[in-house]
């Protein structure tokens, strides 16, 4: 069966909304989805701001995660 117009059909998964990024959760480009990154680790980047990185758990691409500054 043809999935074609899956576009604004997905009124995304029933949750509720507003509800904060979990701990470590980033967007995979590749996904396209939002994902608790594998292999976490806090950095710093270059300007001092401290930053996630990780890697998909599902096709391992590489996800970044800049934290808000405290
Ligand atoms: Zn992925």
């Amino acid at each position: 069966m043809p999935k074609k117009s899956a576009k604004s059909a997905a009124k995304k998964t029933s949750g509720k909304k507003g509800s904060p990024m979990a701990e470590g959760e980033g967007y995979c480009v590749k996904c396209k989805e939002k994902r608790v990154m594998a292999n976490v680790k806090q950095v710093k980047m270059a300007n001092g701001r401290p930053a996630l990185k990780g890697s998909c758990p599902v096709c391992g691409t590489g996800m970044f995660k800049i934290l808000p500054p405290s």
